[in-house]
């Protein structure tokens, strides 16, 4: 096993990874901005080190304070949890290069996985159901373009192979506006990531955000721990998520399963990933491959009782995966809803001091957070603070636990999002299960 790891992140996230790392006896290495000594997981951690100013670019993103950190404490590996450096491939070669191993897949994966375009080309090969689209990127020959769009048929979306976060996309809806939206995502996309590319497809009008996790060990081994429906978005960002999908077709899922598995075989996939898809209308159309851990992970641990952190650590520590597909076993229903520190109404951020907090409990409760109470919320990060999720035997028992642990839940001085996710979760579509992704924009008006 890995005998010392670098938690190069914040928050839950760190706090989760530091747990597991416990479990495995590994020791930890807390690396915080200034304004983090205070995080909860800095104070558990075997060692602390402080990694520069509480700018993300001066510390959590800061690649040779990071080795440095590495390198002083003798630790052996890096964690890069999600957001900031995890899905970085120069990081992550960075990493290796260094001689740490980098708990996660390959950088030359990575970097297959982070261009749309050849992600997309990548997963045809291995036979997961893509967005009918353009093949490749978009070229300078305008008259192939329209042929293109024309067989497609509109609407169409045009992306930019280097995209992320919501960025860098473009609906279009006739012909007229085609080539000028092309033109306008080029540059948007040269401005924001450095490159042009851009590619097209079908835009899919209703879908559902529908997600698959996988293990898989480089070795030759990979397994699914089934799907998540994570169609509850606000801007892109995901607001509440639950596993199993609800109501999907049993084929079509069997289907795709057995696909992202083969695809990881095929890539040699290492380590926790999550290929996205939309699903509309029975059929699933692959769009980006997450190459980490994601905040979500939780409600898939519930439901197939597997710790998908410990098993980053064991196959980074180079054991081949220990679970058999036949063994993962889908047990009730799991929810998770992510309490931010930000107005419910306006989603303005509301950092400052947490005088007093009440995590819920009881059967079926599990909350992730590095809240306690005195804790000063810092305006200069993601406002996740806490996730809340629950379990239960059935989709309605785990809903109705929620709703329980929402009202049980108390974070007094600073505003969260928890009277939001209390009228989500009394909504009567989403109580039915599988509202799309444009459910709950137009519920609050947007
Ligand atoms: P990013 O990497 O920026 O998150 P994605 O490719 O994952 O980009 O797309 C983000 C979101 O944009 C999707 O969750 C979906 O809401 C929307 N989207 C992307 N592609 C399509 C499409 N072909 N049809 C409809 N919506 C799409």
């Amino acid at each position: 096993m890995l005998d010392k790891v670098i938690i190069a992140n914040r928050g839950e996230i760190a706090l989760r990874i530091l747990r597991a790392c416990r479990e495995l006896g590994i020791k930890t290495v807390a690396v915080h901005s200034q304004v983090d000594r205070d995080l909860l997981h800095v104070r558990l951690a075997d060692e602390a080190v402080c990694i520069g100013p509480n700018a993300s670019k001066d510390s959590y993103l800061n690649i040779p304070s990071l080795i440095s950190a590495g390198e002083v404490t003798d630790a052996v590996a890096i964690h890069p949890g999600y957001g900031f450096l995890a899905e970085n491939a120069d990081f992550a070669e960075q990493v290796e290069n260094s001689g740490f191993v980098f708990i996660g897949p390959r950088a030359d994966t990575i970097r297959l996985m982070g261009d749309k375009v050849s992600a997309i080309e990548a997963m045809k090969k291995a036979g997961v159901p893509t967005v009918p689209g353009s093949d490749g990127p978009l070229t300078d020959d305008n008259q192939r373009t329209m042929r293109i769009a024309r067989e497609i048929g509109y609407p169409v979306i045009i992306k930019a192979a280097a995209g992320g976060g919501g960025r860098g996309m473009r609906v279009v809806h006739t012909e007229a506006s085609l080539i000028s939206s092309m033109h306008v995502t080029q540059n948007e996309a040269k401005a924001a990531f450095g490159d042009d590319t851009v590619y097209l497809e079908k835009y899919l009008e209703n879908p559902r955000h529908v997600e698959v996790q996988v293990l898989a060990d480089g070795q030759g081994n990979a397994i699914h721990l089934f799907d998540r429906d994570c169609s509850m978005q606000r801007r892109h960002q995901k607001v509440v998520e639950e596993a199993p999908a609800p109501h999907i077709d049993e084929a079509a899922r069997a289907r795709v399963l057995k696909s992202c598995v083969d695809a990881c075989i095929e890539i040699g996939y290492r380590g926790a990933g999550t290929f996205e898809f939309l699903y509309e209308d029975g059929g699933f159309y692959f769009i980006e491959m997450n190459t980490r851990v994601q905040v979500e992970h939780p409600v898939t641990e519930m439901v197939t009782g597997v710790d998908i952190v410990k098993e980053q650590l064991k196959i980074a520590s180079g054991h081949p995966l220990s679970i058999k597909q036949e063994d993962v076993k889908l047990n009730g229903h799991a929810f998770e809803c992510r309490i931010n520190a930000e107005d419910p109404k306006t989603f303005l951020p509301s950092p400052g001091k947490v005088n007093y907090f009440h995590a819920p409990g009881g059967l079926g409760v599990r909350v992730d957070s590095h809240l306690y109470s005195g804790y000063t919320v810092p305006p200069y990060y993601d406002s996740l603070i806490a996730k809340l999720i629950t379990h239960g035997s059935d989709r309605e028992t785990a809903l109705t636990r929620m709703e329980c642990a929402l009202e049980e839940m108390v974070i007094d001085g600073i505003r969260t999002n928890i009277p939001l996710q209390q009228e989500i979760c009394r909504d009567a579509n989403f109580g039915k299960g599988g509202v799309n992704i444009h459910y709950l924009e137009k519920k609050l008006g947007l």
